[in-house]
């Protein structure tokens, strides 16, 4: 039995909580999409953390991490439970050796590797989100992803804090084993980096921010890409032998490729609409709603699915969603 109020009063009395009611959700997610959490708490300190979590899963309700925002659905009910945020945003150097807390915004350790010449997450620059996140997603961009930079990542599995090296942690394209875990809450990461001159590194990552700016400007209400890239080797050979050569990148099939074969560019459901340069990128237009972007994403699957018989796998995680609700 979900007991709320005596896991409100417990949740308040932990130092260094800060604990909100009906928050709205659509407050923290970059879709600005989602009704308000019952509970809203989040911290900087691992401590804090872990007695919120442990209040959290004691209550008998629901709970959910968040970080940044810029990869979530939320609901338009909002999120009937409570929704945690760990904050902590420490970059620490030894050498070329990396400590990230996983509340730091990726752009910041990715300036910060730039800044000290360490090389190896400069083509990551100005992917929005938290480290936290960008670790449980594996993000990357330009052929390369944040895994191949982990050396070990920090986390809480509800009884201990724990520590994997990078092949405990399974990373895969956008997948990691704590998409599979979602009660492990990641706290940091340690990556290992070359050395190069960071003038080289930062012309790369200025001019990969320059392209993303234009594709992704800084206001658009959207999460990136919709859905995932498809691997070439996990297509059925008839769908492979359909795609011409040229828009195969590093073994993978870019989803968008689907969606414009069935005419996804320009489509809309409300306020929700599919960019009319890009089939993979879903945008609010302002007003759109959770309903219309889980309409539009249902479409866009199922005409993929009529025409090519696979099926999309979205990229972004949903939050606050029972069965067929919005
Ligand atoms: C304009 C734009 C462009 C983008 N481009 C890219 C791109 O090029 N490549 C790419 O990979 N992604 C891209 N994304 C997606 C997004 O930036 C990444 O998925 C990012 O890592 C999400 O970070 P976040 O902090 O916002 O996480 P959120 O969206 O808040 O959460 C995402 C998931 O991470 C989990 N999570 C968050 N923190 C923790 C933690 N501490 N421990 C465990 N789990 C946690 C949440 O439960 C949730 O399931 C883009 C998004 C936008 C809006």
């Amino acid at each position: 039995m979900v007991r709320t109020e005596e896991t409100l009063a417990r949740l308040t009395a932990i130092p260094e909580l800060t604990v909100l009611t009906g928050a709205p959700l659509s407050r923290y997610t970059r879709f600005a999409i989602g009704g308000p959490a019952d509970t809203y708490a989040e911290t900087a300190s691992v401590e804090a953390f872990i007695m919120a979590l442990n209040v959290a899963r004691e209550s008998g309700g629901d709970f959910v991490v968040i970080g940044g925002g810029t990869n979530l659905i939320v609901s338009d009910q909002g999120f009937r439970g409570i929704v945690l945020r760990f904050t902590a945003q420490r970059i620490l150097a030894a050498g070329s050796r990396i400590t990230a807390d996983a509340g730091a915004v990726l752009q910041d350790l990715v300036d910060f590797a730039i800044d000290r010449g360490l090389k190896g997450l400069e083509t990551l620059a100005g992917i929005p989100g938290s480290v936290g996140a960008a670790v449980y997603g594996n993000a990357g961009a330009y052929g390369h992803s944040i895994s191949e930079r982990v050396r070990s990542v920090r986390f809480y599995d509800g009884e201990r804090v724990r520590v994997f090296d990078n092949a405990a942690c399974e990373f895969r394209y956008r997948e990691s084993i704590f998409k599979a875990h979602k009660a492990w809450i990641i706290f940091s990461t340690e990556l290992m980096m070359d050395t190069a001159d960071a003038a080289e590194l930062q012309k790369i990552a200025g001019d990969i921010v320059k392209v993303r700016n234009e594709k992704f400007p800084v206001t658009m209400k959207c999460a990136g890409s919709i859905f995932k890239n498809l691997l070439l080797a996990d297509l059925p050979d008839a769908v492979a032998r359909r795609v011409p050569e040229r828009v195969i990148r590093e073994g993978k099939v870019p989803a968008a490729y689907f969606l414009e074969e069935v005419n996804a560019k320009g489509l809309s459901c409300g306020d929700i609409h599919v960019a009319s340069y890009h089939a993979n990128l879903l945008y609010n237009g302002g007003s759109g709603t959770a309903a219309d972007l889980r309409g539009l994403i249902h479409e866009l699957k199922d005409r993929v699915a009529r025409q090519f018989g696979i099926e999309l796998e979205e990229e972004v995680q949903y939050v606050g969603f029972r069965d067929a609700d919005s």
